[in-house]
């Protein structure tokens, strides 16, 4: 490897053959993306297929099966082995193939939000994924991207690289293009003319030429392999992960007490394995981790469809919890497209009209506009700007005046600046003018105020008097109470080239502009839906109040202007004052990134789930704290997403809103699966132990609910988890975190659901032996006899099951009214699980490996009935739930 940092520019740009002001050409840079490769770090090598299976056979279940299996083959039972054996393979291959979707559906996400960077390329800026970077690749690098491969600098303005990700140092290092370090051995930190893969550009801009990609840079290097090992639980995949793990062991407990108490019945040391095994089977809640795990995957796939991209799986259970949405104005709740509709310079105001282009400005009007096109990055050709939406308007505001901005660049050739942060609210550049140089600055004008000292009028320049100043406030007041964003602009003249740290004092005040930036038209609409589902909407800007607080009542956010605080006034209070206070503010004007954490932190002390969006450099730190952190995929500097839990890809409020009623209907529909599930094993389980306890012979064989537990139930819970939302879930409540996952009733209905099916099914039972002649208590039950009486259960249990999960779909609404067939999904399922049932006792081997046997058409019409009474009493509940709900 060459050493890029001893190299002048010129050496670098010639050994890699570009030209720094085209860059590559499409075609060179495919040509080095197959020399090369993609640019990134080596990841840990995938888990096989098989590795996904044989961990799927780690758990409790698995064990008691093949120790059933064990034994089963010791007694001879060869067949029940080998149903046992199969139900182990295909419960294994069906929990590979759930692991591997969700896997997909996550991987997938990755996909949407690895980080894009700029290139030069073909003689145009064009945005990539930074995986298609070659050595040679021109980057522009932006305060708040990540630095996407090893840059020798070719250029910097101010630049600051916060390298922490290779030497730990936090503080961000200084660059320096024009730089070069002859000893080979200098230190990483202080190679000030390059830029490193993986760290942070946090201020001021630059162009690098790619010296290294992938494992070739730096970074590549310490990291041989890059461990990413991104297996989280969500807090209700743990809590679920628990409670399986309690019934296991419950299940286990109760199997040893049934085997003594048998024991004591006098019952065949082979009768009372099957037995356990049977309760085992019954008891252990197998599914429930791998349930959530696919629900939670479908759900964040189906969120990114809708523009939200939940990048922890965590946030979408907290979504559903979310009571207090904060937001950005601009862009967020503005559709960011400013227009200037008036000037102002000392008593002259002036209208813009919409699309008049030949307008004539005062000599005032047009240093004004001189000013705010020279101290603008953006551009604005052919119809369509880049860059910044603020200095967009600006400077098709030149235009309007003929004042382009390529000719006024190439006038007064810009030698300095100091870029725009949103803690000053300013920024400024130093350009030629005439033999000496002139400082153009614009931004707030209330801070803009702060640093001037002289005026300009009529031409001339003079001391800028306090009664001037209220003139220009009184002014700029007004066209913040009409929604518009005021923008000022002031200069100085200088002899010298100065640095950054001199350019924003004794200015001279120009003038200012307003500006209007529409709310975005869905906006209204969301903020009501979001007020009905118990949300409150805040709006924090670093606009001024008046502007804040117009848009806000617009928007239906706040009433009255003393709903609003501004940042200073914020900084005047106590931390236990402002957390009084917050209760009332709906919108934070004129705030700064630091504020934003101290607004999340006192609407969290009050016990509120609170989401915040940001998009800057210095929003990490408040979408850190918040319960959720949104970034703007549009505008959204890398670190911000890097620090969000959920990216909006259009930017847009909203999605917020759209995102929180997904999130809440996911959380349903674990939750219906889940208990689902749960009242599914208890009626299990409540057949056989009461078998046991009465003495009398067991209703169901292990192999019989192997196959109910292992495949009639599956489908039906997986069919839920994939219920369509309930459109009444936004005129709710939002939940409380705190809640338990069996509140509401749910708790009740399980044991109730569970209750039902396992009387019934030991019902069934009784039924089938009757109907010959013998009863519960009866000694030496025939074989034949005792199969058809268990098939009888074994119908019924799965029948009462399947029809149970249509009532699952809604804690109150009756099936009709959610209506039956509105879950294809779960209908099939329904269906499905059926002709199984009737598969496996009508097909002669089936039938005969899982002793069972084909049934009447009565008692068809007996196991049916029987089967329509939980949902039945389910629905009944309803109905006085229903009442109660409306007295
Ligand atoms: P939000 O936080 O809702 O996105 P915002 O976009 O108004 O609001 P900032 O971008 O931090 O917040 O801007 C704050 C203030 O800084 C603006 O009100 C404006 O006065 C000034 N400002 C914005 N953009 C520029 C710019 N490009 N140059 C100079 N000043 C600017």
């Amino acid at each position: 490897m060459s050493m890029w940092f001893s190299k002048s520019q010129e050496e670098a740009l010639k050994e890699l053959e570009v030209n720094p002001a085209i860059g590559l050409t499409s075609e060179e840079a495919q040509e080095r993306l197959e020399k090369y490769g993609e640019n990134k770090l080596k990841e840990k090598p995938k888990k096989s297929i098989i590795a996904l299976f044989f961990a799927q056979l780690n758990n409790m279940l698995i064990y008691v099966l093949l120790g059933a299996a064990a034994i089963t083959m010791a007694i001879g039972e060869y067949v029940d082995s080998v149903i046992i054996l199969l139900v182990v393979i295909l419960n294994a291959v069906i929990g590979v193939f759930q692991e591997y979707k969700a896997e997909k559906a996550i991987e997938a996400l990755q996909k949407l939000t690895t980080p894009r960077s700029l290139v030069r390329r073909d003689g145009d800026i064009k945005e990539i994924d930074s995986t298609e970077i070659v050595p040679g690749d021109i980057v522009i690098i932006d305060a708040g991207r990540y630095i996407p491969a090893d840059l020798r600098l070719i250029e910097s303005v101010n630049l600051q690289i916060e390298e922490s990700a290779l030497t730990g140092e936090s503080v961000p290092s200084d660059k320096n293009a024009r730089d070069i370090h002859e000893d080979p051995k200098t230190p990483i930190g202080d190679k000030s003319n390059m830029a490193f893969m993986s760290t942070l550009a946090t201020y001021g801009r630059g162009e690098g030429l790619v010296v290294g990609t992938a494992m070739e840079t730096e970074i590549g290097k310490i990291a041989k392999i890059l461990d990413e090992d991104h297996e989280e639980m969500t807090p209700l995949q743990r809590r679920l992960d628990e409670l399986g793990k309690i019934l296991g062991f419950l299940a286990i407990g109760v199997c040893a007490l049934i085997f003594v108490i048998a024991l004591f019945q006098d019952r065949e040391i082979f009768d009372m394995f099957l037995i356990a095994i049977s309760l085992a089977v019954a008891a252990i809640p197998e599914g429930l981790a791998a349930i959530v795990a696919i629900v939670l995957a479908l759900g964040v796939t189906r969120m990114s469809k809708i523009n939200a991209i939940v990048k922890k799986l965590p946030a979408v259970e907290t979504l559903g919890s979310v009571n207090i949405i904060c937001s950005d104005k601009t862009g967020t709740l503005t559709q960011n497209k400013m227009t200037v509709v008036k000037q102002y310079t000392l008593n002259h105001a002036q209208e813009i009209p919409p699309g008049e282009t030949s307008l004539q400005g005062t000599q005032d009007e047009q240093e004004l506009i001189k000013s705010f096109v020279l101290c603008s990055d953006a551009t604005y050709e052919n119809g369509e700007g880049t860059g910044d939406p603020t200095e967009v308007a600006l400077i098709v505001l030149g235009d309007k005046f003929q004042m382009a901005k390529k000719a006024l660049n190439d006038k007064y050739h810009r030698v300095g600046e100091k870029p725009f942060d949103s803690d000053r609210k300013l920024m400024s550049t130093l350009n030629q003018e005439g033999k000496g140089y002139r400082v153009h600055t614009k931004g707030a004008l209330d801070n803009i105020l702060k640093i001037s000292t002289h005026a300009l009028v009529d031409g001339g320049i003079v001391p800028l008097t306090e009664e001037m100043k209220k003139t220009y406030l009184n002014v700029a007041e007004e066209m913040s109470n009409d929604a518009l964003r005021v923008l000022g602009a002031a200069f100085k003249d200088t002899n010298s080239v100065i640095p950054p740290e001199e350019m924003e004092e004794n200015l001279v005040l120009i003038g200012f502009v307003g500006m209007i930036d529409p709310p975005r038209l869905e906006v209204k609409d969301s903020i009501h839906q979001a007020k009905l589902a118990g949300i409150t909407s805040v709006m924090i800007t670093g606009d001024h109040k008046n502007t804040a607080v117009a848009i806000a009542k617009e928007l239906g956010i706040a009433e009255s202007i003393d709903q609003s605080i501004t940042g200073t006034e914020i900084d005047q209070l106590s931390d236990e004052e402002f957390s009084h206070r917050i209760k009332d503010i709906r919108v934070f004007a004129r705030v700064s990134p630091e504020h934003k954490v101290k607004i999340v932190k006192a609407f969290k002390s009050h016990g509120n789930i609170v989401s915040m969006t940001g998009d800057g450099v210095n929003d990490a730190p408040s979408l850190k704290y918040a319960d959720i952190g949104v970034a703007m995929g549009i505008t959204g500097t890398d670190v911000s997403k890097g620090a969000s839990d959920m990216i909006l890809t259009d930017d847009n409020f909203s999605t917020i809103v759209n995102a929180i009623e997904e999130g809440r209907n996911i959380y349903n529909n674990i939750k219906k699966s889940v208990v689902f599930l749960l009242s599914c094993n208890l009626g299990e389980v409540i057949a056989i132990v009461a078998s046991i306890l009465f003495g009398w012979p067991v209703p169901l064989l292990a192999t019989q609910i192997l196959w109910i537990n292992l495949i009639t139930d599956s489908l039906p819970a997986i069919a839920l988890g994939v219920d369509p939302g309930d459109k009444d879930v936004m005129k709710q409540k939002p939940r409380n975190p705190k809640e338990s996952f069996f509140a509401h009733g749910a708790g009740f209905r399980a044991v109730l659901g569970g209750t039902l099916i396992g009387i019934l099914t030991l019902t069934a039972f009784y039924f089938g032996l009757a109907e010959h002649g013998y009863s519960l208590g009866s000694r030496d039950i025939p074989e034949d006899i005792l199969t058809y009486a268990r098939t009888m259960a074994f119908v019924v249990l799965a029948g009462s099951q399947l029809f149970y999960s249509l009532s699952m779909r809604n804690e109150i609404k009756s099936i009709f009214q959610v209506g039956l067939f509105s879950n294809k999904y779960l209908v099939g399922a329904i269906i499905v699980g059926f002709i199984l049932q009737l598969g496996v006792i009508s097909v002669p081997f089936l039938a005969e490996a899982f002793k069972v046997q084909n049934l009447s058409p009565l008692d068809w019409g007996i196991v049916i009935g029987f089967s329509l009474i939980p949902l039945t009493a389910n629905e009944i509940i309803k109905i006085f739930m229903r009442t109660g709900a409306k007295n």
